[in-house]
C-alpha cells in the first residue's frame, strides 16, 4: 500500500470529522501488519479488527507498538473465541447476544468496554439486538460485572439511501438516550459507534462518537 496515498485519504477523513466530537477507528482488517504500522506512523492509535485469528496475528506482528494502540474488535465474535482475545481488546463493538456477555463474564480479567450491537434495519442477515429488545438486554447485563456498556453500535444496510441512513442512525441515538436516562451504573452508554466509509458523514451528522472506517483509507471504495 502506498503510504502517501493512505496519508492523503486519512487527512480527508480527519478533515471531515474535525467539526464533530467523534473518534476515528481505522479498520485494518483489509490490510497487513506493514500497512497497519504505516497507519501508526501516521499517528493513528485506534485500530479495528474483525477476526480473532487475524487480530492475534496483528498484535503479534506489532508487538513493539501494540501497547500504544487502542484495539477495537468490530466483528462477530464466536463464544469459543472469547478467551483467546477478550483480554487484548480495549473495546468490543459487537456484543450481539446475551450468551456472549455470559462468556465474557467467565473469561475477562477485568471489565470490558462493550457496545451493544443493534440491528436497526431488521435485516435478517445482520446480527444484533432488535431495537425493541435492547433495553431488556441492558437490564439483563447487570449481573455481568465484566461487561460495561459504553454505547450502542450499528451497521446500516449497504443499499440504504440517504434518508434511510439518517433514519437508522437517528433511531440508534434515540435508543441510546433512553438508556442514558436510566443512569444504570453498568451502562453509561454515552457512545455511538456508527458510520463506515460510505456513510460516516451522515452518521456524524446524527451524533456518532466513533466512526469505523476501512476502505476509504485504502482506495477500496
Ligand atoms: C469492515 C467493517 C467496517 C469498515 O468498513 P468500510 O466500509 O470499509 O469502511 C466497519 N464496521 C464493521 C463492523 C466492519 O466489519
Amino acid at each position: 500500500m502506498d503510504k502517501e496515498r493512505i496519508a492523503k485519504n486519512l487527512a480527508k477523513v480527519k478533515k471531515d470529522i474535525a467539526p464533530y466530537r467523534a473518534k476515528l477507528v481505522a479498520v485494518t482488517k483489509f490490510v497487513d501488519a506493514k500497512t497497519t504500522r504505516e497507519l501508526y506512523d501516521l499517528g493513528v492509535r485506534d485500530m479495528g479488527e474483525n477476526r480473532s485469528d487475524k487480530f492475534l496475528a496483528k498484535i503479534e506482528a506489532l508487538n513493539d507498538i501494540q501497547s500504544e494502540i487502542t484495539w477495537h474488535f468490530i466483528g462477530h465474535l464466536q463464544s469459543r473465541q472469547v478467551k483467546l482475545i477478550i483480554n487484548q481488546v480495549d473495546y468490543l463493538h459487537s456484543l450481539d447476544r446475551l450468551s456472549l456477555a455470559k462468556e465474557i463474564q467467565k473469561r475477562a480479567d477485568q471489565a470490558v468496554k462493550c457496545f451493544l450491537q443493534v440491528n436497526v434495519s431488521g435485516e435478517e442477515t445482520k446480527g444484533g439486538f432488535d431495537p425493541d429488545r435492547v433495553m431488556e438486554a441492558v437490564e439483563a447485563i447487570e449481573v455481568y460485572d465484566k461487561v460495561q456498556i459504553v454505547g450502542l453500535m450499528t451497521m446500516a444496510p449497504i443499499d440504504a439511501g440517504e434518508t434511510e441512513l439518517h433514519h437508522y442512525f437517528a433511531e440508534l441515538k434515540e435508543i441510546q438516550q433512553l438508556i442514558v436516562r436510566k443512569n444504570y451504573p453498568w451502562a453509561p452508554c454515552t457512545e455511538l459507534s456508527m458510520g463506515m466509509s460510505r456513510d460516516y458523514q451522515i452518521a456524524l451528522e446524527e451524533g456518532a462518537t466513533f466512526i469505523r472506517v476501512g476502505s476509504a483509507l485504502y482506495d477500496q471504495k
